[in-house]
């Protein structure tokens, strides 16, 4: 995979998200410079000018515009957030009709360029997305991902540490399946200041870890429909996810995450992208961590690709 000096983020889709995104890069100072594309270009020329100013307001040399898909030529990553959020009461997998007609757009023009960089996929529902750019582009495995559960586990992480009272930083969840209702928690994997959770109840440590997992997990899932309820979109928690899945990728820095990944057999599942743990290597390629899951969470896997499964019949 080619790099360019300095390094040049395109983001397909200028607007919350999107914007979002463009606002963590340029804090982080992870790109050279970041080119907005929008349907909308007006709208993406006024965002542009307008991250600018922030830009120069931090005293940053990242520079702004927008432009169009031949910069995808020499870009580093493109990040994919066009397309419709979800409105109230909707779930992400009824965007899908939407949302593939704006993917059969940018995946057209995205394999016109000769762009051989990252994709990340944000645009929901992202796991069906992220299997219809793997298929639609040709690049190499790893190329192309979508953000997956790294919402979803952000999220469990907040709430255990709420619910047990440890500190934030001690707590390590792994969300995995559809980024979406059927989505669960591998507890098998979730631990807190480096211990199996079951190691910590069975030593009676303290009755927090107790905590009623069927609550945990249906606030997982409701999180982002609360918002939406009461804002209109998600934008700042999948940004900064964003930011550093991109500083992973410019620095060269590993980064362990889960994403919704294209899957050739691992977890027992071929042919569908769905959330599950990776790792992002130094050429900024992602790789599936194949983890041992128990018995109960294979079958909410397979249950989980299943749901996926259904929707993508007919479309993909
Ligand atoms: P938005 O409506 O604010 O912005 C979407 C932008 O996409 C608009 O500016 C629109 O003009 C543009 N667009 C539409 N079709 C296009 C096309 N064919 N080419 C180029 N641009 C096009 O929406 P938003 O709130 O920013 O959400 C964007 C996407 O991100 C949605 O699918 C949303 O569900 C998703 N999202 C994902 C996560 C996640 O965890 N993966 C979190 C939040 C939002």
């Amino acid at each position: 995979m080619q790099r360019n000096h300095g390094g040049r983020a395109v983001i397909i889709g200028a607007g919350r998200v999107g914007s979002h995104c463009a606002l963590g890069l340029i804090t982080d100072n992870t790109v050279d410079e970041v080119v907005l594309i929008d349907q909308n270009n007006a709208f993406a020329v006024s965002q542009a000018i307008d991250l600018a100013d922030y830009s120069t307001g931090i005293w940053s040399d990242v520079t702004v515009r927008a432009g169009s898909y031949q910069d995808c030529d020499r870009a580093d990553v493109i990040l994919v957030a066009a397309g419709r959020g979800r409105r109230p009461g909707e779930t992400r997998l009824q965007l899908l009709n939407d949302t593939l007609v704006v993917l059969d757009d940018i995946a057209t023009k995205i394999h016109e360029t000769s762009f051989n960089g990252v994709v990340v996929c944000i645009t929901n529902p992202v796991d069906i997305a992220t299997e219809y750019l793997t298929r639609k582009l040709d690049l190499a495995p790893g190329q192309v991902f979508g953000t997956g559960t790294a919402l979803d586990t952000i999220r469990l992480e907040r709430v255990l540490a709420r619910e047990t009272g440890v500190d934030r930083s001690q707590v390590r969840g792994l969300v995995m399946g559809e980024h979406g209702d059927s989505s669960f928690v591998a507890w098998s994997h979730v631990t807190v200041g480096g211990a199996n959770i079951h190691e910590l109840r069975d030593a009676n440590i303290t009755d927090l870890f107790a905590a009623d997992r069927e609550k945990i997990l249906h606030e997982v899932h409701t999180t982002g429909s609360d918002i939406i309820s009461g804002k209109g979109c998600t934008e700042f928690g999948i940004a900064i996810l964003v930011s550093n899945i991109v500083r992973a990728i410019m620095n060269r820095n590993a980064l362990m995450t889960p994403l919704s990944m294209h899957l050739d057999g691992q977890y027992g599942e071929k042919d569908i992208s769905t959330g599950v743990p990776c790792v992002i290597d130094k050429w900024g390629r992602a790789h599936v961590l194949e983890m041992e899951l128990t018995e109960h969470e294979t079958e909410l896997m397979r249950a989980s690709c299943e749901v996926l499964r259904a929707h993508m019949v007919g479309v993909l």
